[in-house]
């Protein structure tokens, strides 16, 4: 009986499948997840997160690049962090032969990656008051204080990053195009692209396209592949969505990050309100469902539905997907399909509902198209 339902379940979703206008990719970090995906039937990954891949061990030299001291000691974690990052594209690409994968380049808030300040400084403090220095913790202080942030989540992240610490987004570039060159020499077919987080207008992206095209250029002619890399962009500051006409003059494609741009439309801090304000939002018959759960249409669908008009009339083969979790919820996927999307995107177990309801909502755009006419 249990085989049966899997396989009843299977028919479902490849009708949906036959049906649906909607692609859907994963959000995936590794090649077992990716690999996952695929069996869930994922069309690729539409985000592959690579701040996640300096979390454990790695996160040391995330610190030792942001506080380096000169340009050769920044220079000397680059070349580490370039090795295990060919490493973990090259896997991801071969899990997923033949389809696309949208590798993010690093969008961490810093304070993940650094030493917390006010233990720094309290190692300080009880090293200096017992009379035994904590010789660690004092050449490490001057530097964190420098870069501490009230607000990390609206401060050094994303494209900022990629702009303020030179050769970041540079090796990642590189760690994408010789995975892609490595990989295709095995004989697997690759489809990378590479997408800018945060970005808030057209002038960061030309600048960080730029540096992309650059090491993209160079790797090519010494690898001699030319795999093809397409780059793009995530909407997921308002501000984007509303320039969103001359950002696309620089992108191949938009995918919106829902979870962000909840945050930054509703000004609600993504991290605690679900403990602090939604409970109680809920009971006062505020909100209905929470708006990181399903899309808030009159706010953040607003701005979805400004930036697909404004990016297509900037460039017209504009591919567009969204990727925050939104993208594996059920009604919000509904809006997305009717909103004029191309893929949405989500974690892997959610790939299966996320296939029935992009077929469910072609065939209601059908029927309703029908009905008008
Ligand atoms: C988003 O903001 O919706 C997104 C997909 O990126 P992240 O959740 O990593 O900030
Ligand atoms: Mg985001």
């Amino acid at each position: 009986a249990a085989d049966d339902l899997v396989r009843a379940v299977d028919r479902l979703l490849r009708h949906a499948d036959g049906r649906r206008r909607l692609g859907v990719h994963a959000n995936a970090d590794t090649p077992a997840d990716a690999e996952r995906a695929r069996r869930f039937g994922a069309g690729g990954v539409g985000l592959c997160r690579t701040e996640h891949m300096f979390l454990g061990e790695r996160r040391k030299l995330v610190e030792r690049l942001v506080l380096a001291e000169g340009a050769s000691e920044q220079e000397a974690v680059l070349e580490e962090l370039l090795v295990l990052q060919r490493d973990d594209f090259a896997g991801i690409f071969r899990a997923m032969d033949g389809l696309p994968v949208t590798v993010r380049l690093i969008d961490p808030p810093l304070h993940e990656f650094l030493p917390d300040l006010t233990e720094l400084s309290v190692r300080v403090a009880v090293g200096q008051a017992t009379g035994s220095p904590d010789a660690d913790a004092e050449s490490l202080l001057p530097a964190v204080q420098r870069i501490h942030e009230s607000n990390p989540m609206l401060g050094l992240r994303g494209v900022r990053l990629g702009i303020l610490i030179p050769g970041l987004f540079a090796m990642q570039t590189r760690a994408i195009a010789e995975a892609a060159a490595i990989v295709t020499a095995e004989g697997w077919t690759v489809r990378p692209e590479i997408m800018v987080p945060l970005v808030a207008g057209d002038v960061e992206l030309r600048l960080v396209r730029q540096e992309i095209e650059r090491v993209l250029a160079e790797v090519a002619d010494r690898t001699g592949a030319h795999v093809p890399i397409r780059i793009g962009v995530m909407i997921e500051v308002p501000r984007a969505a509303l320039g969103a006409e001359r950002i696309a003059r620089s992108a191949d494609f938009f995918s919106f990050g829902t979870n962000d741009l909840t945050q930054l439309t509703w000004a609600f801090s993504r991290d605690d309100v679900e403990a602090s304000i939604f409970p109680r939002y809920l009971d006062a018959g505020i909100f209905a469902v929470s708006p990181f759960e399903s899309l808030d249409v009159e706010g953040v669908g607003r701005l979805v539905r400004i930036a697909v008009a404004e990016g297509r009339s900037g460039n017209p083969d504009l591919v567009i997907g969204v990727c925050g979790e939104h993208g594996g919820d059920p009604a919000s996927i509904a809006f997305f399909a009717a909103a004029g999307l191309d893929y949405v995107s989500c974690s892997p177990f959610r790939i299966p509902i996320a296939r029935l309801e992009a077929g469910r909502a072609s065939v209601g755009a059908t029927a309703s198209e029908s009905d008008t006419r």
